[in-house]
């Protein structure tokens, strides 16, 4: 017998006496916590707005945001469909949260994971997605989505590249779409009584927006569905003019909000209508939450309620509305959280926040 087996022999007895227990109160693997995320509600928005406004609170998700969702689903959907096998390799182009979860997905399962993203990620979200194992590459975000140095156009070559790789590819993956509409959506509908008047959210991939819709519609045709994009994107004006128009892009700050391309996972017609956002708003909007309401969203979550103030003319005294806040501020400390940051970029003035000195009485 060699060494290893020998050192290896009672870590396999306790595996398999762990696996004999199967406690109730337990669960299996981190993996088994992703959704039942609560729904909150938001005292300060519900009394500006005169209505009920709810917040769901996705980064009650192991990984902290709403990809889990889709990450753990499009995994098991590439596994089933016998695209991934023992031995395999995940790749995805991210902008942060869906290269975390599939990170975090990957290692429990034991697969390579290798991320495409750009030069915009915060240092917090590549270190994250490096603390799971993943491969982090950075490509310029200058690069046009076809350029081969684009992080879309790398993630497709290393696929064609790799025998035993999935592509999950978020923004053209049915199963983004399929995973909300299968778990967001009835727990949504689950923990409103069935009461939901709007569902408010912000639209990237749109795999939140789209599937959560899909399936709320099913029970209630009447449930208005509005989507919350950044000026500076086209999918505002995809949706009311069915034409890309790239005069629309310009460089804004927020994250996961808005795109520069029209993704098939975006169901317009699941959706009723979009409302655009700026930076500074909704980046203050954030930080005004983690104060009152003690949620500390990411500057997405922070969008999405400023949206809510703009959308006022929609609401009445009886409204139920849900709100999705992807993920958590935590990722976010050296931008959306660093004073100096904000006021770098002119979203706060330096008085606003340095410490005043306190006169002697
Ligand atoms: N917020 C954040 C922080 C995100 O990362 C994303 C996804 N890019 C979204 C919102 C939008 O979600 P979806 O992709 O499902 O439209």
């Amino acid at each position: 017998m060699g060494l290893s087996c020998l050192l290896l022999r009672p870590f396999k007895k306790r595996a398999a006496e762990i696996d004999f227990m199967r406690l109730k109160g337990a669960k299996e693997s981190i993996l088994e916590t992703i959704g039942d995320t609560p729904l909150i509600r938001l005292q300060q928005a519900s009394k500006d707005l005169n209505t009920n406004v709810y917040a769901k609170l996705e980064s009650f998700n192991p990984g902290h945001s709403a990809k889990d969702r889709i990450a753990l689903y499009a995994i098991e959907k590439a596994e089933r469909n016998g695209q991934l096998s023992p031995g395999g390799t995940v790749i995805e182009s991210t902008s942060g949260n869906t290269g975390r979860s599939l990170a975090m997905v990957a290692a429990l399962k034991g697969y390579k994971c290798v991320l495409f993203t750009t030069t915009k990620i915060s240092f917090e979200k590549k270190a994250l997605m490096e603390a799971y194992g993943a491969q982090v590459v950075i490509c310029p975000k200058e690069a046009h989505a076809d350029h081969p140095e684009s992080y879309y156009e790398r993630a497709k070559t290393l696929h064609a590249e790799t025998p035993n790789s999935v592509y999950i590819n978020q923004y053209y993956n049915d199963s983004n779409v399929e995973a909300h509409y299968a778990l967001t959506g009835p727990e949504i509908w689950k923990q409103t009584e069935g009461k939901i008047t709007h569902y408010v959210a912000c639209v990237g991939s749109g795999g939140t927006i789209s599937g959560t819709s899909k399936f709320l519609k099913e029970q209630n045709a009447d449930i208005r569905v509005l989507g919350v994009d950044a000026y500076g994107s086209v999918l505002t004006k995809y949706h009311t003019d069915g034409v890309l128009d790239e005069n629309e892009i310009k460089p804004y700050k927020l994250e996961g909000v808005g795109k520069s391309i029209i993704p098939s996972s975006v169901l317009f017609e699941n959706i009723d209508k979009f409302y655009q956002v700026d930076d500074k708003p909704s980046l203050l909007r954030a930080r005004e939450l983690a104060k009152t309401e003690s949620i500390m969203p990411g500057p997405s979550g922070g969008a999405a309620v400023e949206a809510l103030y703009h959308m006022k003319d929609e609401f009445t005294p009886d409204s139920v509305v849900v709100v999705v806040l992807p993920d958590h501020g935590a990722g976010y400390l050296s931008k959306l959280y660093s004073n100096q940051w904000m006021s770098e970029n002119n979203f706060l003035n330096r008085v606003d926040y340095e410490p005043k000195t306190v006169e002697k009485s």
